[in-house]
């Protein structure tokens, strides 16, 4: 299999992963993925139904039966059955949501395939927790990006503050940010890892920094891979 037109970004909750992502896709002129939004879309919705997620022949109906839509346009990012879920999926208690239905297979298949096929259109920038290691293996640049856990706790909250969200301290978010990282590397299915080819980022104080670097490494692997941006 020859390489495959995608930016891999994967890393653990609040890593910045998210942004670095957004930018380097808006940067480049590329197509922007966030597979986050889909896992927390889909848990919300599954309560929003009332689907037992311990029942599978359940879960599965509901994936069959519901339409995900994902880039609607710039003010919608993600729509099930024509509801805009955009806001609704940042708010804190999705997070725990998006975490629990991610560990059901079916799930996972479902929006496997489901990112698979976004991807054909243009070159993107995807970022989750699977992308380099089971989304796309052959991605011509794999990123793995990591912050110090307090650091990422701290840019966490901020973003709930702005969100209005008042009463969460700073000790409930690590303990929280820590169980889902638990979660997500201690999963069967496709946990969260760093692969052999994916280039560690430690994105510091300076979100520049980080860019430039990330960007140089992109412009890099593409010229490496014949791939033209
Ligand atoms: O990236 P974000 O924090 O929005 O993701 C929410 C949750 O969705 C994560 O904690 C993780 O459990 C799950 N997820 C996943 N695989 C992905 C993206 C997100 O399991 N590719």
């Amino acid at each position: 299999m020859g390489k495959q037109w995608v930016i891999a970004i994967d890393g653990p909750s609040g890593s910045g992963k998210s942004t670095c992502a957004k930018l380097l896709a808006k940067n480049l002129d590329l197509l922007y993925i966030d597979t986050g939004a889909m896992y927390r879309a889909l848990g919300f919705w599954a309560k929003e139904q009332s689907v037992p997620l311990d029942d599978e022949s359940k879960v599965q109906s509901l994936l069959n039966t519901l339409n995900l839509e994902y880039g609607v346009s710039d003010q919608v990012l993600i729509q099930i059955d024509g509801t805009d879920l955009t806001q609704k999926i940042r708010e804190h208690e999705v997070s725990k949501l998006a975490s629990t239905i991610s560990q059901i297979p079916i799930v996972r298949e479902f929006l496997v395939d489901f990112q698979r096929t976004l991807a054909t259109t243009k070159v993107c920038v995807m970022e989750g927790r699977d992308i380099g290691s089971v989304v796309f293996p052959n991605a011509f640049c794999k990123f793995f990006i990591t912050t110090a856990p307090e650091e990422r706790a701290r840019r966490r909250l901020e973003e709930l503050k702005e969100k209005g969200e008042t009463d969460l301290t700073l000790e409930t978010i690590i303990k929280d940010i820590e169980e889902r990282d638990a979660t997500d590397r201690n999963r069967s299915h496709s946990p969260l890892i760093q692969t052999e080819d994916a280039i560690l980022v430690e994105n510091g104080s300076s979100l520049d920094d980080t860019l430039s670097t990330l960007t140089k490494l992109v412009k890099e692997k593409a010229i490496a891979s014949g791939i033209n941006l």
